[in-house]
C-alpha cells in the first residue's frame, strides 16, 4: 500500500515538474490539480520518518498542514 502511494506520488512529482515552469513558480489550474492528487495521497499515507522526511509520500515530519 505504502509502496503504491509512493509510486503514485513519484509520477504525479514528474507530471508536476512538467507544467511548472524550470525556476519560476507557475501555479496553473493542472499545476494545482497534481498538488490536491499529491496531498490526497498523502493524507492515506501511514507515514514512516526517515530524517524528518517520510520516505514514501515525502511529505515534511511535524507538517500539521492538513
Ligand atoms: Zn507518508
Amino acid at each position: 500500500m505504502s509502496k503504491e502511494i509512493k509510486m503514485k506520488i513519484d509520477q504525479l512529482c514528474l507530471e508536476l515538474e512538467q507544467v511548472v515552469t524550470p525556476g519560476m513558480f507557475t501555479l496553473n489550474m493542472e499545476a494545482a490539480q497534481i498538488s490536491n492528487k499529491i496531498a490526497a495521497l498523502q493524507k492515506q499515507c501511514k507515514h514512516n520518518f526517515v530524517d524528518g522526511q517520510c520516505e514514501f509520500c515525502y511529505r515534511m515530519e511535524g507538517d500539521n498542514n492538513e
